[in-house]
């Protein structure tokens, strides 16, 4: 039987922590920190001052004031007073691996050392960019053969890429599946690829909507039955691996096997922004065709960062000519023979034979610093290891000190959720009061109007006394913009 969180807390605080009242006090959150087997890979990124992101950082005015709301344990005071920022926006852009830097300035000095000379050292190319990300763990990170991913664009680009070659409409089987609530730019991802394939979006696109009563989740039995109503239309579905609104995630193994019992015709593609370095991903095993995901949130590669692109074995040695067609340039082509320039291309097997250009190397450094860093840490069993441990943390401390402030919106089913929290506010709320006066207090946070905070304690850098942290500023903010006399 599943162990509760609150067994797994007490035995990750150890003695003589003997009640989850003491583990869920500010100082049972030090001791959970303390033994913390990731403990040390805080120090491996560099975690933002609160006086720098916010340069009116209250230092002890505002929500301390008159009305004496903030608690005085020492944390708001912590955090206000110019010291490292609450950090909870790694769903969003992930802090900087220190070694990023490193890694960075190593290729600007091999390029002014050597030029060209560089990239063939001894005569022969050295090993591909793209062959050091997934020797850095970059297949390893989605449970992927290394065959199976490649490293390039950005997420969005490999989106329309991995539509070229895996959404083929006949006039019988022309629909896309995707959720309703799709982040906006998936939307119009698909929105526009379909209409420059000549299509009508209005017709093409059919959507998944969570059930009324579900709570905005998507029900594995829900699913499927959309999947089944639509065997017979349906060439392509696109799904996310974890929502980026609920932070929900999504069931991937049944989705794809409900794909293949509806027709073998129908093909299966992920978005796994807000999955990739959050949750244990078997893409492999449960084989969808493709996955796109971006590199700055979960995988700490920073903005803009070269994204992943997974192609399932099964359409490895597949070509345009038997129904695998492509958009394509010379990184396409195999190794052995790219520099040879051919007349007639010669595909490189895998995903790497949907590369169109060199890779920019820039941007792929700090993308192979994070994923040697995570691969040090113990790969993704190990994060999520402690990720369930600190989200079932925060969420236990936010239900007994503001249940009557907010809604935890995500699902509370450990394993239907990875670290994200959103958070619902209850009543009628200046949202983007709450966000400013939450910077200005140190924490970093997201909100989505009308009402929504999304909060993401990342395992390699987050702490269980930012836990705390956060949940201190956020009582002492709402109690003070909902007194009768705050400001407007
Ligand atoms: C973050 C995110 C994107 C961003 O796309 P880019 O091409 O990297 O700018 C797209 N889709 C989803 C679902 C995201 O979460």
């Amino acid at each position: 039987m599943r162990r509760s969180l609150e067994g797994l807390l007490l035995e990750a605080a150890g003695t003589p922590h003997e009640s989850i009242e003491d583990v869920m006090s500010w100082s049972g959150s030090l001791a959970l920190d303390r033994r913390d087997p990731l403990r040390k890979y805080r120090e491996a990124f560099a975690i933002p001052l609160s006086g720098a992101i916010a340069p009116d950082t209250d230092r002890g005015g505002d929500a301390h004031g008159a009305d004496g709301a903030m608690p005085e344990n020492g944390a708001v005071a912590a955090v206000a007073g110019g010291g490292e920022a609450v950090y909870l926006c790694g769903n969003s852009l992930g802090l900087q691996p220190r070694r990023a830097r490193e890694r960075v300035l190593q290729h600007l000095e091999q390029w002014s050392q050597l030029g060209v000379v560089g990239h063939f050292q001894g005569g022969e190319p050295w090993m591909p960019i793209e062959d050091r990300a997934i020797d850095a763990g970059g297949a390893d990170i989605v449970g992927a053969l290394p065959v199976e991913v490649v490293y390039m664009n950005t997420l969005t680009v490999n989106l329309h890429l991995m539509m070229i070659a895996f959404y083929q409409p006949t006039s019988q089987r022309y629909r896309i599946l995707m959720e309703a609530d799709a982040f906006p730019s998936d939307r119009y991802a698909v929105t526009s690829h379909v209409a420059c394939r000549g299509l009508d979006p209005d017709d093409a696109l059919v959507f998944l909507r969570p059930a009324a009563g579900s709570s905005g989740h998507y029900r594995i039995e829900d699913i499927e039955a959309c999947i089944r109503e639509h065997a017979s239309d349906v060439a392509l579905i696109l799904l996310p691996g974890v929502h980026y609104l609920t932070g929900q995630v999504l069931p991937m193994e049944h989705i794809v096997r409900a794909a293949r019992a509806a027709s073998p015709d129908v093909r299966v593609g992920f978005d796994l922004a807000h999955a990739v370095g959050n949750v244990p991903l078997r893409l492999h095993d449960w084989g969808p065709d493709f996955a796109c995901w971006c590199s700055y949130k979960y995988l700490n590669g920073g903005p803009g960062a070269v994204a992943g692109c997974f192609v399932h074995e099964r359409h490895a040695h597949r070509t345009g000519a038997d129904g695998v067609p492509r958009f394509s340039g010379w990184w396409a082509n195999r190794r052995e023979s790219r520099f040879r320039m051919l007349p007639v291309q010669e595909l490189a097997a895998g995903a790497v034979g949907f590369q169109l250009s060199n890779p920019p190397v820039l941007s792929l450094m700090p993308v192979i610093a994070s994923l040697e860093l995570i691969r040090d840490a113990g790969g993704m069993q190990a994060l999520r290891r402690k990720s369930v441990l600190l989200t079932g943390y925060l969420e236990l401390l936010l239900r007994r000190r503001l249940a009557d402030q907010l809604r935890v919106l995500t699902p509370s089913d450990r394993d239907e959720r990875g670290c994200q929290l959103s958070l619902q506010l209850t009543g009628v709320l200046a949202l983007a009061e709450v966000h400013t006066r939450l910077l200005r207090h140190g924490v970093v946070c997201d909100v989505r109007e009308p009402d929504v905070l999304r909060v993401a304690p990342v395992p390699l850098y987050n702490t269980f006394a930012d836990a705390h942290r956060f949940c201190d500023v956020l009582e002492a903010v709402l109690v003070a913009l909902r007194a009768p006399d705050a400001k407007k």
